[in-house]
């Protein structure tokens, strides 16, 4: 059987071109870029699951609990939460599963002045917006012309000791390179496009293949709980999945 439906590498989005920046311990300087015309968004939310293949790869899933309003992966979490036969790794796995949310912003890295793509926590996405949002203090730190440079720094690289800082630059400066409209990713078919490399189906067959001895468990489960995500031979289509998890009803 073909396994690169969840090929790890396989959201580094659709161009293999692009780069991302990932903050670890350290002080970064990056210019945020303004929306892609036609597209609109200066960031994009990007919710994964990562779970752990039976060779002890781990695979990364897109959380589709709010685009499409429910989620194999969440309810497979909800059923380990709440399954008897529970061992301490599984209570390990049902932790791990919670869903990872990311944010992404077009910026030029300003050490090498490359277009990457920042890939940051949420809370510190609420930092830089706080900032984008007072106009009134800072202007519009997104302008080419006239917007501000960000110094981001991490301390620390656990899960409970680390600490990020945002802060703009006083100077408002243009942009330090020539940059187009092409340029610029469209953040939200980076996003959708890794979504759509799986479907339903697929992921059932992840957990098939990786999680036999308590995959007819979760199938009992999910009749129970949300007998449209059961598909694995006729994957729905978007609009058999209800657009409100707290409609699925009960069996
Ligand atoms: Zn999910």
């Amino acid at each position: 059987m073909s396994l690169n439906y969840y090929n790890p590498k396989s959201n580094e989005g659709t161009s293999s071109n692009i780069e991302y920046l990932r903050i670890k311990e350290g002080t970064y300087k990056v210019r945020i870029l303004p929306p892609k015309k036609d597209n609109g968004v200066w960031y994009v939310y990007d919710r994964k699951h990562f779970l752990k293949d039976n060779t002890g790869r781990i695979n990364r899933f897109p959380c589709t609990r709010f685009s499409k309003g429910s989620c194999l992966l969440c309810t497979f979490k909800d059923f380990l939460l709440t399954y008897e036969n529970k061992t301490p790794e599984l209570e390990k796995l049902s932790q791990s599963l919670r869903t990872n949310v990311r944010v992404l912003l077009n910026v030029v890295d300003l050490t090498d002045n490359k277009i990457k793509i920042l890939e940051i926590p949420h809370s510190v996405f609420k930092e830089i917006q706080k900032f984008v949002n007072a106009k009134e203090d800072w202007g519009e730190v997104l302008h080419p012309e006239e917007g501000r440079d960000f110094r981001i720094e991490r301390k620390g690289s656990g899960m409970i000791d680390t600490e990020y800082s945002v802060m703009p630059s006083p100077k408002q400066t243009k942009i330090p390179i020539e940059i187009t409209n092409d340029d610029l990713i469209d953040l939200e078919e980076l996003v959708d496009g890794f979504n759509r490399k799986f479907s339903l189906s697929d992921i059932h067959q992840f957990l098939m293949d990786n999680y036999s001895d308590i995959y007819d468990d979760f199938v009992e489960y999910l009749k129970r709980v949300s007998p449209n995500l059961m598909a694995v031979d006729n994957t729905p289509s978007e609009n058999d999945i209800p657009n409100n998890i707290d409609e699925i009803e009960e069996l």
